[in-house]
C-alpha cells in the first residue's frame, strides 16, 4: 500500500521535532549525574503510564470511568509526554482502530515501518486534531484547553526539571525520557504490528510482543488489544505483563478510578469455527474499585 501524494513528510516543518533528538548529546558539556539518570528512568515510566492508561485506554477507548478532576490530570499527565493533546492522540487512536490496515488508517505499517512509527506524525495530513472521532470528550473545555496549548505540559516539566538539578536534569531527566518515551510509544504503531505472534484471527496485522510490552507499560498486546479493544485490561493471561492494568487497579483500590472492564472469559477460548460464532450472553467482568469490588 503506497503512502499517497497528501501524505509526504514535511522536512521543514518536522525540522524541530527532529532536532530535538540532538539535544542529549548535550550531556558532552553538562555530565551525567546519577540523578539524572534516575529522573529520566521516573519520567519515561510515570510518563508513559499516563499515556497508557490516560491517552490510550482511557481517552481512546473508555475502558474504565472516573471523575472529571481525576479526568483533567490523567489528560494533563499525557501531555506531559509531548505527543500533542489528548484529543489529538485519541482521535487518531479511535482511526487507527475503525480503520485499521486500510488506506484510512493514520499509521499502518502496510506503509511500511518508517510510515507507521514516525512518518504519519511528519506529515501534514494528521496534525489537526479529528474532533469528529473524539466529539464525547472534546465538549469539555478545560481538555479542548490542554489540546490546543498542548505544549503547557511538556514546558512546565522541562521547567521543573532545571529548577531540580540544573542543565545536565533537563538534558537527560527531561530530554532523553521524551525521546525515548516517544519512540516507546511509537513502537506499539509500528513493531506491534510487525513482530510478535497472533492469538485471534483479528482482520488486521496487530500482533503479540514481549518486547514492546516490556517498554510500553504492557501495550504489547496488540493482538489482544484489536481483539478486544473495550477491555482495559491487554495482557489476557498471567505471564502476558501489564503494568499498566496492574497500576490502574491500585488506583482503583485508591478509590481515583472505577469500573475497569476486564475482557470475558468467552475472549480466551480458542475461535470457533468460522460462521459459528458464539452468544455475546456472557456479562463482561467489571473490577468496581474501592468499596464496589467485582471480578477482573
Ligand atoms: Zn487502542
Ligand atoms: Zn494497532
Amino acid at each position: 500500500m503506497p503512502v499517497t501524494s497528501d501524505e509526504q513528510v514535511n522536512w521543514r516543518s518536522s525540522i524541530p521535532f527532529l532536532g530535538l533528538h540532538l539535544v542529549p548529546f548535550a550531556a558532552l558539556w553538562t555530565g551525567v549525574t546519577a540523578g539524572d539518570l534516575w529522573l529520566c528512568a521516573a519520567l519515561y515510566l510515570g510518563r508513559m503510564f499516563f499515556i497508557t492508561a490516560g491517552y490510550h485506554r482511557y481517552f481512546a477507548h473508555r475502558s474504565y470511568k472516573m471523575n472529571r478532576t481525576m479526568q483533567f490530570v490523567m489528560a494533563f499527565g499525557g501531555a506531559t509526554a509531548a505527543q500533542k493533546g489528548p484529543l489529538w492522540w485519541a482521535g487518531n487512536h479511535r482511526r487507527h482502530h475503525q480503520f485499521a490496515d486500510t488506506d484510512r488508517d493514520p499509521h499502518t505499517p502496510l506503509k511500511g515501518f518508517w510510515w507507521s512509527h514516525i512518518g504519519w506524525i511528519l506529515s501534514d495530513k494528521y496534525s489537526a486534531t479529528d474532533v469528529d472521532a473524539i466529539r464525547d470528550f472534546a465538549r469539555y473545555p478545560e481538555l479542548r484547553w490542554l489540546d490546543r496549548h498542548d505544549w503547557v505540559a511538556p514546558w512546565a516539566v522541562a521547567v521543573a526539571c532545571f529548577l531540580a538539578g540544573g542543565w545536565s536534569a533537563l538534558v537527560i531527566g527531561f530530554f532523553l525520557s521524551t525521546i525515548l518515551l516517544w519512540h516507546g510509544t511509537f513502537t506499539v504503531n509500528s513493531l506491534a504490528h510487525l513482530v510478535g505472534w497472533r492469538r485471534f484471527d483479528t482482520p488486521d496485522t496487530s500482533r503479540n510482543s514481549w518486547v514492546v510490552a516490556l517498554f510500553t507499560g504492557g501495550e504489547g498486546w496488540h493482538n489482544n488489544h484489536h481483539h478486544y479493544q473495550s477491555s482495559c485490561r491487554q495482557g489476557f493471561v498471567w505471564w502476558e505483563l501489564d503494568p499498566t492494568w496492574y497500576g490502574l487497579r491500585l488506583l482503583a483500590r485508591l478509590g481515583l478510578v472505577h469500573d475497569l472492564r476486564a475482557p470475558p472469559p468467552r475472549v480466551l477460548r480458542p475461535q470457533p469455527p468460522a460462521g459459528r460464532a458464539e452468544p455475546d450472553a456472557e456479562p463482561e467482568p467489571v473490577f468496581a474499585g474501592a468499596g464496589r469490588r467485582g471480578g477482573g
